[in-house]
């Protein structure tokens, strides 16, 4: 597919990457010597991408950052496994808001309550920085097709990405994949594959595709890069909630505190994550690997896993203390975390357990009131998903693995216009009244709406 020549320029031009590492086995291959799985693991062998720290921490600091115009996850370039941070589609990635839950953290009793809106991505999820990072790989290595399976935010941010970089997408979905969601996938120009079978006839076709036709893959848990492009938004975490901390004492700066803050990050105490592959939340655990590893923050936020009660594979794994995971039929209506069998366990149990996190389950009801209240009390409307994480939140607070005084972040992954049907499970219908005062006074009057 591409010479050895071609090969030796693109592993010269990632001059920061060392190599990949099998999550497994401990493995080590050199860039483009393996693109996917380690071959002694097959579709377990997840790899990881390595880094020269003390080369990166010599070419880049928090000060310089600061400097840093670009707000998408470009900023970040010498710390993704690219080559040129042009190769990145010109469709903005992250810099997704950071804000403080005023209102929410009151009612709940969190003075210190915030969350980073990741639907507010190109495509309204997280995936899409996933996406953006291997849709540069993918060209950086000469291809003009990617190939992906999902029914959902994954699909829709490489049809958007590749949109963006004016390539091709061939997407495998089941067939009975809900109809909004292909048609988000339609309108991005994407190919889409309808399989006569269910998500896992899908993944398996596109595997197959990969290596027939040489097509680069986008599948979770299975291209070692996407997770790279994920870790960013812990990155955005800390030099926001740094960037928030220091506004809120901008007068008392002195010259000290101001170089201290310039050379470091502070972190949050812990940070909130749906899981359902673990494709995110082991990219957050890489991200603060990463940091701790370039000296930016001293020690790692806790890490807290939310999954649904219907789809808990991991959190069942959590639970026993092992990584062995048991397959579930997965039965939730927080549809971007039921998976079955999960594709990225181990980087997502190994995030939670060296972050000296917890994981915790939570019921479609919870979720649901989860989402109704951080529309009302936090003024995000998030898809299930991503409103597992307050829902989980709460469920911790209870069990007192958080305690009230601490900083927590909530990641919202999604955001609600991806799931109306569920959202309106949770909110319920409009009054429905004929176009008279007469009728709307006696609503008003019925319901006690005064003003002040
Ligand atoms: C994909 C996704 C998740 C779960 O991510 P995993 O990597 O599968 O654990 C959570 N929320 C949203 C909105 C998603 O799209
Ligand atoms: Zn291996």
């Amino acid at each position: 597919m591409w010479g050895e020549k071609s090969l030796m320029s693109i592993r010269r031009a990632l001059p920061y990457v060392v190599g990949l590492r099998c999550t497994l086995c401990g493995a080590e291959y050199r860039v483009g010597e393996v693109e996917y799985v380690c071959p002694r693991h097959g579709d377990r062998g997840n790899l990881d991408v390595i880094y020269d720290y003390d080369l990166l921490r010599r070419r880049l600091s928090p000060e310089q950052l600061s400097f840093q115009r670009d707000p998408s996850i470009g900023r970040y370039a010498p710390l993704l496994p690219i080559a040129s941070v042009a190769s990145l589609p010109l469709l903005p990635v992250g810099g997704t808001p950071f804000f403080q839950l005023t209102r929410l953290g009151r009612a709940i009793g969190m003075p210190h309550l915030y969350a980073k809106d990741d639907g507010r991505n190109p495509t309204a999820s997280l995936k899409d920085r996933a996406s953006a990072v291997g849709v540069a790989r993918a060209r950086e290595l000469g291809h003009t097709l990617i190939t992906g399976a999902s029914t959902g935010n994954a699909a829709a941010s490489l049809a958007g990405q590749t949109a963006a970089a004016g390539m091709e997408a061939v997407i495998f979905v089941p067939e009975g994949a809900p109809p909004a969601k292909i048609a988000q996938l339609l309108a991005y120009g994407a190919k889409v594959i309808a399989v006569q079978g269910n998500y896992d006839a899908a993944y398996d076709l596109c595997l197959q595709a990969t290596h027939t036709f040489g097509w680069y893959n986008r599948n979770t848990g299975y291209n070692p890069y996407l997770s790279e492009g994920k870790k960013t938004v812990a990155y955005e975490i800390c030099e926001q909630y740094t960037a928030l901390q220091q506004s809120g004492r901008a007068v008392s700066l002195s010259p000290a505190d101001n170089d201290r803050i310039l050379r470091r990050w502070q972190a949050p105490d812990w940070i909130v994550v749906p899981v359902g592959d673990g494709c995110i939340i082991g990219g957050v655990g890489k991200g603060w690997r990463d940091l701790i590893a370039l000296g930016w923050i001293e020690t790692s936020p806790h890490i807290l896993g939310v999954q649904a009660q219907g789809s808990s594979a991991i959190y069942n794994a959590w639970r026993s203390g092992g990584e062995a995971i048991e397959r579930v039929h997965a039965q939730t209506i927080a549809d971007s975390i039921a998976v079955d069998q999960p594709r990225d366990p181990v980087k997502a149990l190994r995030a939670v357990r060296e972050s000296n996190g917890a994981m915790v389950q939570v019921s479609d009801e919870a979720i649901l009131t989860a989402l109704r209240r951080l529309g009302q009390e936090g003024a995000i409307f998030a898809e299930p998903a991503a409103a597992a994480t307050l829902a989980g939140l709460q469920v911790a607070l209870q069990e007192g693995v958080i305690q009230s005084h601490e900083s927590v972040v909530l990641l919202i992954t999604g955001n609600g216009l991806k799931d109306i049907a569920a959202a309106r499970k949770a909110v319920g219908q409009p009054y429905s009244l004929p176009p008279t005062v007469e009728a709307l006074r006696e609503l008003v009057q019925r319901e006690g709406w005064v003003e002040g």
